[in-house]
């Protein structure tokens, strides 16, 4: 048998999650997405662009009136511009991005910084593309950076950040002053940031997003991806973008052609006419943040520890008072024996320690986040 490229790295703990609580009939709150569905508007949108014809490839770079209605978001949303035609490219999702990121900027024994937790695709990306991957940790209960640790880890070798705000799995955010740190420890460097912003349109509290393009010098490094999965209910459509000045692009467009070639066409039209709506993703924060509200409200006087999320839709809960098991013992008790569906932490870090937290998705309707709660406040 051909020997493994990335040996250590199994299959998505999410699929497997999913599959285990299939096997016992448990409440899934594992994988991130909605058990609700997107709006018939935008299936409209869809239908009408595949009766119209535009059922061929897109341009390699993405239909153009998509790319145009981005640019007037970010315009809109964070004051930076970046030209449609040299500097947003439309992928088939964040994860194709972030890939395509890594594949056409990270080389041979380069190092790229990832900060743990970290979403799952990081490292092995990171790894098959022949990089170091060097872990900084954020440190529990408020998952906050230490960015003096980010600067001792920096060196000539080092050739990428990789940052998310809102954060997946903590719900941690970033705040005007971690973008300062940021864009101070890496001014006058070739350090690269890959800034992913896919839950940009889901924060709580009256927090706003602190998106690269807030901070000219650091956009003019850095690839900002986002997608619109989170943003519109719509995980299963598989479509994102990634905005960088002119020369980055032109390098991620060079490694997208072999990837994809282009993403899927009547779906970037239906986005395109979407987003002459601002209205559909300004109220995604409010949306999702009666989600959190009633999430955590359902969990009063149970016995897990609870820092409630500042954005994202997950909600992590510490259950130290109820059990010494590690977090995949004791995910596994909950899906056999309580019947709901968490992820153990410790698959977001390379090291597996012993960890006492688990993520919960809450984009769920309200009985599946009461009959949840019913099941955990008795442990
Ligand atoms: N980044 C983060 C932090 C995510 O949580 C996800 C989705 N779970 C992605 C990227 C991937 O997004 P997409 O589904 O658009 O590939």
């Amino acid at each position: 048998m051909a020997s493994s490229k990335i040996p250590n790295t199994g299959f998505s703990i999410f699929s497997e999650m999913t599959k285990m609580a299939n096997k016992y009939n448990a409440i899934n709150m594992s994988q991130g997405f909605p058990d609700f569905d997107c709006s018939d508007n935008l299936k409209n949108m869809v239908f009408k662009a595949m009766s119209a014809g535009n059922n061929q490839y897109a341009p390699l770079e993405g239909v153009y009136k998509l790319r145009e209605m981005i640019s007037e978001k970010i315009n809109s949303l964070y004051s930076y511009n970046y030209d449609p035609d040299a500097e947003i490219t439309i992928t088939s999702g964040a994860t194709q991005a972030i890939f395509t990121a890594i594949t056409a900027f990270v080389k041979e024994n380069d190092e790229v910084i990832i900060i743990e937790p970290a979403f799952d695709t990081y490292e092995p990306s990171i790894k098959l593309n022949g990089g170091k991957p060097v872990y900084v940790k954020l440190s529990y209960p408020d998952y906050s950076i230490n960015w003096e640790e980010i600067q001792r880890s920096l060196n000539s070798r080092t050739r990428m950040i990789i940052i998310n705000t809102p954060h997946n799995p903590t719900g941690a955010i970033f705040t005007e002053e971690d973008m300062i740190k940021l864009q101070k420890i890496t001014s006058g460097s070739k350090i690269i940031i890959l800034s992913d912003e896919v839950y940009e349109h889901i924060l709580f509290d009256g927090n706003s997003h602190q998106s690269v393009a807030k901070f000219p010098e650091l956009a003019d490094r850095s690839l900002l991806i986002s997608s619109f999965g989170k943003t519109y209910t719509t995980t299963g459509w598989k479509t994102g973008y990634c905005c960088a000045p002119a020369e980055l692009t032109q390098e991620f467009r060079k490694v997208h052609q072999l990837v994809v070639y282009a993403a899927n066409t009547p779906i970037q039209m239906a986005y395109a006419e979407i987003l002459q709506y601002p209205e559909e993703y300004l109220k995604m924060n409010d949306f999702y943040q009666k989600k959190r509200d009633l999430f955590i409200n359902l969990l009063d006087g149970s016995n897990f520890d609870i820092v409630p999320s500042k954005g994202t839709y997950f909600q992590l809960l510490k259950y130290s008072k109820i059990s010494n098991l590690n977090d995949i013992e004791f995910n596994e008790y909950l899906i056999k024996e309580v019947g709901v569906t968490g992820i153990p932490i410790s698959a977001f870090y390379h090291e597996k320690a012993k960890h006492n937290v688990l993520r919960f998705c809450f984009a769920k309707n309200d009985d599946t986040l009461k009959l949840a709660t019913d099941k955990l406040r008795k442990l």
